[in-house]
């Protein structure tokens, strides 16, 4: 905390100061002399310490106006001169720490008179081991004699050269690192937590989003791994080449690897077709141009600039894909977009920084770590949304699947899984239980006389009219075209029969309105009770259809019991 508040200050401080400036290091533990800086472009060819301080005598050098110096993506290699005073009578021990990491060559100097001090060179062109000191970012000792130094250095990269400079007490940098680390570790823990939940949603369930999802998020660990030199210093620290092209490259991947996510989540390939072809294509094209720059010798700078354009861009287009499947009523948009507003908003802050399009500045750095973690738990919970989404479409269509889609009774299937645990519970404890089938009479001529639609409505009500008149825990269903079939559990031959007959009565009420005319319905019913000879539900349902045929043979609308 202190160092934060120190650090606070000192940036208030140091903003006041001036390129050249003397800031006395014996009061203040950390300084950004970035401020009291003067800087010089190489026109040519790269020139000496000596060259450069003349060039500076003859007052060819510009002040610094900011403390963070910001030279663009592919400047020529620049000098920088920084004087220091040591106000106190004895050395003072101070830690630099250039804070970006993908500097590709560093020359450092310190001179006090015109005697050199210190002398380092340093950049992520060398190995890892070769840094003076082991961190991630480019950190030396200076020891500083007292009076005034002068701080020379030749920073040369096609990167975005930006150098954030802290020069701070070994006790301060320790603690401004240390909180710097925890941040991190949150950073890392929250986002792999996120990637292996979902890898594991993807295993058990195998749907492509939540493996998209798990790469999207693996891509930004790795392209923050690279970027912060957390992957040189502890996972590649030898590979130098890979190091050079790891930003670009990393980049490239992360930016694809959301736009496909998104298309695959946001389901753009129905709502969007084109669009959706489109992307594809600008992503490979995207991904073979970059192939194309890795092997042309001077291809990094353009890479870079790509990188950054097609970054930003990519951006522009998740927010484009939200906003389309937004409109196509899709309802995981409304996350998606919330998510894809703050990462954009991050990501824009440090791209834009980084480039040196807007004045840099640490938390902007930061931003896009900030943005990208909110996105990921949202979006995590946008595809726990979308899940709980499917799984109730899948419910309601199981159900869907039970029911007779005009009178909403049960259908066959439902029917027999109901009744077959009734049934077979009724057997074991020898419990009574009775069948009913009811056909309507003479239906065709209602259909012939007044139509389809009428027909269809006569079978509503007569579905309406039974659900009423049934008991609790008989089993209704429609069993064919206008034959409906009851179970009934716990009921004797007699008890079957007095239902049977108030059915009957109650179809007898029903009557359909058909413009002017009212039709009356009756039904026939075949009714049988389960004995000792039976052993299977379809026999009775064979005995209680022979019924009905006799109640038919009979004259209609009557009950027929089969006889014991
Ligand atoms: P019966 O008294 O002998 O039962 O005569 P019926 O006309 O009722 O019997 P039949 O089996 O000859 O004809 C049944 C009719 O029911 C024929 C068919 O067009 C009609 N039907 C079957 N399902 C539907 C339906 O879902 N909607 C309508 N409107 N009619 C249906
Ligand atoms: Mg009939
Ligand atoms: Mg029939």
């Amino acid at each position: 905390m202190m160092a934060r508040w120190a650090l606070l200050l000192l940036c208030i401080l140091s903003g006041f100061a001036k390129a050249g400036d003397l800031i006395d290091l014996q009061h203040q533990p950390l300084v950004l002399p970035g401020s009291t800086a003067f800087y010089y472009a190489e026109t040519g060819q790269p020139i000496s310490l000596d060259t450069a301080r003349e060039a500076f005598r003859q007052g060819q050098f510009t002040p610094s106006s900011s403390p963070f110096l910001s030279f663009g993506i592919g400047a020529s290699p620049h000098w920088i001169r920084i004087a220091l005073l040591n106000s106190s009578a004895d050395e003072l021990l101070r830690v630099l720490s250039i804070e970006t990491t993908w500097l590709d060559h560093i020359e450092l100097y310190l001179l006090q008179d015109d005697q050199l001090l210190t002398q380092t060179l340093m950049g992520d062109s060398f190995p890892f081991s070769q840094r003076p000191l082991n961190h991630r970012y480019f950190a030396q000792t200076l020891t500083l004699p007292s009076g005034t130094t002068e701080l020379w250095m030749r920073v040369a990269t096609p990167d975005p050269m930006l150098l954030p400079l802290y020069l701070g007490s070994y006790q301060v940098q320790q603690q401004r690192y240390e909180q710097d680390a925890y941040s991190y570790g949150v950073l890392y823990g929250v986002m792999l937590a996120l990637l292996l939940y979902n890898l594991m949603l993807y295993t058990g369930i195998r749907h492509r989003q939540y493996l998209y999802y798990a790469i999207y998020v693996g891509l930004f660990v790795w392209l923050n791994l690279a970027y912060t030199g957390h992957g040189f210093r502890w996972l590649w620290p030898e590979a130098v080449t890979w190091q050079q092209w790891a930003n670009p490259v990393l980049m490239i991947l992360y930016g694809s690897s959301g736009l496909v996510f998104a298309l695959s989540f946001l389901n753009i390939r129905n709502s969007a077709p084109r669009l959706y072809q489109a992307i594809q294509w600008l992503c490979i094209a995207v991904i073979l141009l970059l192939a194309v720059l890795l092997l042309i010798p001077q291809g990094r700078v353009a890479a870079l600039y790509l990188a950054f354009s097609f970054i930003l861009l990519g951006t522009l287009l998740m927010l484009l894909l939200g906003g389309v499947a937004w409109r196509a009523g899709n309802p995981a948009s409304r996350y998606f977009l919330c998510a894809s507003v703050i990462a954009a908003l991050g990501g824009m802050i440090t791209a834009l920084s980084v480039w040196g399009l807007i004045p840099f500045s640490p938390a902007g750095y930061r931003a896009v770590d900030l943005g990208t973690m909110i996105e990921a738990v949202l979006l995590a919970l946008a595809l726990a949304e979308q899940f709980r989404r499917t799984q109730r479409q899948r419910l309601r269509a199981e159900a869907m699947a039970r029911l007779d889609p005009l009178t909403g009774l049960n259908n066959r299937r439902a029917f027999a899984e109901r009744v077959e645990p009734l049934w077979q519970s009724c057997v074991r404890y020898d419990r009574p239980m009775s069948l009913a089938i009811i056909d309507l009479d003479e239906f065709k001529k209602i259909n012939d006389s007044f139509g389809h639609k009428a027909g269809d409505l006569a079978l509503e009500m007569t579905a309406e009219a039974l659900l009423q008149s049934i008991r609790g825990g008989d089993i209704l269903a429609r069993w064919g075209g206008e034959e409906f079939i009851l179970f009934m559990p716990e009921t004797t031959r007699d008890e079957a029969v007095r239902v049977a007959e108030r059915l009957r009565a109650c179809i007898g009420t029903v009557q359909v309105r058909e413009q002017d005319a009212l039709i009356s319905l009756s039904a026939s019913i075949g009714v049988a009770a389960r004995d000792e000879q039976i052993e299977r539900l379809e026999q009775l349902i064979c005995v209680a259809d022979q019924c009905l045929y006799q109640a038919k043979m009979q004259g209609r609308n009557r009950v027929v019991l089969a006889h014991a």
